[in-house]
């Protein structure tokens, strides 16, 4: 488990703190007991069952963490073609050959690159568009 130091802030026994409860089954506001000398929660007292239990982050429901995800899922990346885009961005021409992975500047669509190569043809991505474009293979 990462608990990076300079994120969690420094807590006392005495203060609240968001744990998963066992007996609960969810996160929960809990008292601290116990901190260790790095000035990690060690052990907590669920304020709702008054359980008594080691501390357990709450992983699953990040509601007081709000500094890590502001983004909007809009930017679909995920299930995205593997080739990774290397190199100098050539200007597209159906004379030239390209490979797999060749940044390609278009007239007419813009910058790409290419994901696949067939023959005299490939597959050129161009933001979220892939477009069938001819080479010289
Ligand atoms: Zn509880």
């Amino acid at each position: 488990m990462m608990n990076a130091i300079g994120i969690v802030k420094q807590m006392r026994p005495g203060d609240d703190v968001d744990a998963a409860c066992g007996k609960c089954k969810d996160v929960r506001t809990h008292a601290i007991i116990a901190v260790n000398a790095q000035g990690k929660i060690e052990r907590v007292q669920c304020r709702t069952c008054q359980g008594t239990h080691n501390y357990r982050n709450p992983v699953k429901e990040t509601k007081r963490t709000a500094a890590s995800g502001t983004r909007s899922g809009s930017t679909g990346r995920a299930g995205s073609s593997p080739v990774i885009p290397t190199g100098p961005t050539r200007v597209y021409s159906p004379q030239q050959s390209f490979q797999a992975g060749d940044q390609i500047s278009h007239p007419t669509f813009g910058v790409g690159y290419v994901t696949e190569v067939r023959a005299t043809k490939i597959d050129v991505k161009f933001g979220r568009e892939t477009k069938t474009l001819i080479h010289a293979g």
